[in-house]
């Protein structure tokens, strides 16, 4: 292989950086309340200043500032990207012990530097000190794909994995304990620096990603919920009652129908406001009278839908009669004073994973239909 040449590398480095600060402090501004962005924006930034310092202390012909310049914005960078993983993954802030272990580190890179002028003994400190960082980053991006998945993580967390390996061992290669001659010191230095312009670009493209990732959730988390009651909406319903169905449990799910009654009444008398206010009351009473594995949905207008995911055999009037107290039993309180709504009921529990969600769907309809026939305010089983 051809000889790497540090300086040349040194330039790619900041050239790379620079672009990749550039990229993502436009991106932070453009979304501005990213703050892992913000976070990993310094980190780039962190590192090309530090080579343009660099550059002005060489033209400049002061090596030792030029040393303790291009270690401290190694650290730095190195610290903001584990900030801005922490604040993404929504981690505490506080990761005392790398910190702690860095900064004792450093200072004895620093010494080395400012005092002694032993530039490599230093890097060697200044490089373990930057793994002492990237190691935990590494962690808990790991942490985080053995639960969530999803490529974005695994691509990050590989990537500072190498990282930290290579921060060691381009520590252990510039040490006098592996290299003899200065050729082979700068060599390795090198061949460190040129994986580490690769891992920086990887780095960033995880980043993108991750974000990325996260919008997406958040667009799909967004489509399913509906905006006045923040209960899930019909599109959110029917791909879970699908789900639930096809699980085919011992006890299959029981599905309630509701409809307020005489809804349109409240609108005509009090206004559109006010049964907004109503509806979404409707929907906290039923998020609070339900446990954590049921689900509540407004299938639109005045029509909210209720699924109980493992019911107990037998108790499906009791489900239904619960949920008509829960509404009815007490007046919602709004600005135009405390106004009572009683719903209508249909509960039909599934025949097995064999039922298609449309049939249940449509039994459950006609037991609320039958329920507004027969006078309103009442639960009915569906055949
Ligand atoms: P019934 O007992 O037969 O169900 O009578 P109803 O008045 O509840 O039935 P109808 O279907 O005639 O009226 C439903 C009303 O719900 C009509 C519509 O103005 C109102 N509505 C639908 N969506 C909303 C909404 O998002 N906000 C408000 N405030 N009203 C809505
Ligand atoms: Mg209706
Ligand atoms: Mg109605």
């Amino acid at each position: 292989m051809e000889a790497l040449h540090t300086d040349t590398l040194l330039r790619v480095y900041q050239l790379v950086t620079t672009m990749l600060a550039l990229a993502t402090l436009g991106g932070a501004w453009h979304m501005k309340a990213e703050r892992a962005l913000w976070c990993w924006a310094g980190a780039f930034a962190a590192a090309a200043l530090t080579q343009t310092a660099r550059a002005i202390a060489i033209a400049l012909d002061v090596p030792r500032t030029l040393w303790v310049v291009g270690h401290l914005g190694g650290l730095l960078s190195a610290l903001l990207l584990l900030l801005g993983l922490r604040v993404y993954l929504g981690l505490p802030l506080r990761c005392r012990w790398p910190i702690t272990f860095a900064a004792v580190v450093s200072v004895g890179a620093f010494t080395l530097t400012a005092w002694a002028g032993k530039f490599w003994p230093s890097l060697t400190l200044t490089l373990l000190a930057t793994a002492a960082l990237t190691i935990p980053a590494a962690h808990a991006a790991l942490q985080a794909w053995r639960r969530q998945r999803g490529f974005p993580l695994l691509l990050l967390a590989g990537d500072l994995v190498v990282s930290a390996v290579v921060e060691v061992a381009r520590g252990l290669a510039v040490s006098p304990l592996i290299s003899a001659t200065r050729e082979q010191l700068s060599q390795y230095n090198a061949i460190g620096l040129f994986v580490t312009v690769a891992l920086v670009i990887g780095q960033a493209l995880a980043m993108l990603l991750l974000l990325q990732d996260r919008a997406l959730r958040q667009i799909e988390r967004l489509i399913e919920v509906d905006v006045l009651t923040g209960l899930l909406n019909r599109r959110g319903f029917d791909e879970r009652l699908r789900r639930l169905l096809q699980r085919g449990d011992a006890q299959p799910p029981v599905l309630a129908l509701l409809d307020v009654d005489h809804f349109k009444r409240i609108n005509d008398t009090h206004g559109h406001a006010i049964g907004d206010a109503v509806l979404s009351g409707i929907g906290e009473r039923l998020r609070e009278t339900l446990r954590p594995l049921d689900l509540a949905v407004r299938l639109g207008g005045e029509e909210f839908a209720v699924i109980w995911g493992q019911p107990e055999a037998g108790g499906d009037a009791r489900l239904g009669e619960r949920l008509r107290e829960a509404i009815g039993a007490l007046p919602f309180m709004t600005t135009a004073g405390p106004l009572t709504v009683t719903v209508s009921v249909g509960v039909a529990r599934a025949r097995g994973a064999s039922e298609a969600p449309e049939a249940l769907f449509s039994r459950a309809d006609a037991a609320l239909y039958a329920a507004k026939g027969a006078g309103r305010d009442r639960v009915v089983l569906a055949a």
